[in-house]
């Protein structure tokens, strides 16, 4: 990648001076000013950042990612962590386009959305296992969308993560005939009927809903919902 042009400024150690809350370091200070300015842009609308969150989070042991965040609520009650899922890279290139910003814009953005393109590409092509823990529902949503890209998967499974009846059926949608085993450990109050539609479109083997609240009726009817089922974990 190319360097930026005047991207490199040399400024002696005893010139260096500090920068106020809005990363000016006082008066004639402008683009040109070689001295280090602290960075007013928030870590989540950086492009940068968030470009490499997203290389983070597509490895297919997704769950040992965790972000911690004092102001926004995930549904984790009083436990404000919470993990991110991948992006697709239209839905990543639109947000760049949007909301983030690059200090470099229109030099190392476009490099960038094409990176991120590429090892979303890779990872979606030949991943076979995603599993993820703590997903809020705007992060569930958005596995949704990215999953039908994912071609060869045979194991996906969502741990304590906030799935409304809309985002279950959203996320089961998408999955690959591939697909063999499904864990939706989430205690959420289980919609059984949806399941058991979406189960039935599928070539499950194994379907694990330990900690749902999901009651005889509806296991019977996701049991019997697939005759490729062999195991249903309740
Ligand atoms: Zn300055």
């Amino acid at each position: 990648m190319d360097r930026p042009s005047k991207a490199v400024k040399v400024l002696p150690l005893t010139c260096l001076k500090t920068t106020d809350e809005h990363g000016t370091c006082g008066p004639g200070c402008d683009a040109g000013c070689p001295n280090l300015h602290a960075n007013t842009t928030p870590c989540a609308l950086r492009g940068w950042c968030e470009a490499e969150v997203q290389w983070s989070v597509m490895r297919t042991k997704n769950y040992r990612q965790i972000f911690t965040s004092s102001s926004t609520k995930h549904g984790f009650g009083n436990l404000d962590e919470f993990t991110k899922a991948p992006v697709c890279p239209e839905e990543f290139r639109a947000k760049c386009k949007g909301s983030l910003k690059f200090t470099h814009r229109g030099k190392d953005e476009e490099q960038v959305l094409q990176l991120q393109e590429h090892v979303f590409g890779l990872k979606a092509r030949n991943n076979t296992n995603l599993k993820f823990k703590r997903l809020p529902l705007e992060e569930v949503r958005v596995l949704a969308r990215a999953l039908p890209c994912y071609t060869r998967l045979s194991h996906v499974a969502l741990h304590q993560s906030v799935l409304s009846a809309e985002a279950t059926q959203s996320l089961l949608k998408p999955l690959p005939s591939s697909l063999l085993k499904l864990t939706l450990a989430s205690g959420m109050d289980c919609a059984a009927r949806l399941l058991a539609d979406a189960v039935t479109n599928l070539k499950l083997k194994v379907l694990n809903l330990e900690n749902n609240k999901i009651g005889e009726e509806g296991a019977m009817a996701i049991a019997w919902s697939s005759s490729s089922l062999e195991i249903v974990d309740l």
